[in-house]
């Protein structure tokens, strides 16, 4: 059984937790270095980018994590979490860092105020059944990939799910919805990546 890690220094952990259990990984709360060496993979939660940003440089995470998603580590991250797994924030607040690995530029809050929060079904590439629920909630869009950077699904013209390798991201979060598909997607991902 893949043991799958969740950053819990902020954010929706909970949900991720019952999400990633249903798609039948063993999963764990990562707060410290030990606990992410531990995990095989890690999902990084909606939750606020900055704060989580922050917290990560404080809790000593930031370059274990950027270490081991160099070294190939699968990773999700929902919403804020994709904003962490970006190389570059099109406008980041002072202080704000990511874990980065995905060749992406994102662009924070990006859908605006009167549509900052919805659901559009999306077709995503790699998931099978029909659309998914995206749930938006301030959520970001990807401006632009780099050539190993694939968009899986695409709203308004914009991606708003990438894979790269073993790295996952998506502006929605499919752990608000009951339907964990998306995270048996990673799931896979994670159990090829151990073969
Ligand atoms: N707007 C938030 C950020 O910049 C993300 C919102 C979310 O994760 N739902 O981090």
């Amino acid at each position: 059984t893949p043991k799958v890690g969740v950053l819990a220094l902020q954010g929706d952990v909970r949900e991720h937790f019952a999400a990633l259990s249903a798609a039948g990984a063993e999963v764990s709360a990562v707060r410290r270095p030990e606990e992410l060496a531990d995990a095989d993979a890690l999902v990084l939660p909606g939750g606020e980018s900055t704060t989580m940003s922050k917290l990560a440089i404080a809790f000593g995470l930031m370059e274990p994590l950027r270490e081991r998603v160099h070294a190939g580590m699968p990773a999700y991250g929902s919403c804020a979490g994709m904003i962490m797994l970006a190389d570059k924030i099109l406008d980041p607040r002072s202080g704000q860092e990511t874990v980065g690995g995905i060749d992406m530029i994102v662009r924070r809050n990006a859908f605006g105020r009167q549509n900052e929060s919805f659901e559009a079904p999306l077709e995503v590439r790699g998931v099978e059944g029909g659309p998914v629920e995206g749930v938006f909630i301030r959520a970001p869009w990807v401006e632009s990939t780099g050539a190993r950077a694939e968009a899986l699904a695409v709203y308004d013209g914009h991606p708003v799910a990438v894979r790269q390798g073993r790295l996952l991201a998506t502006s929605f979060h499919p752990e608000l919805t009951g339907d964990h598909r998306v995270h048996a997607l990673f799931v896979d991902m994670v159990r090829d990546a151990l073969d």
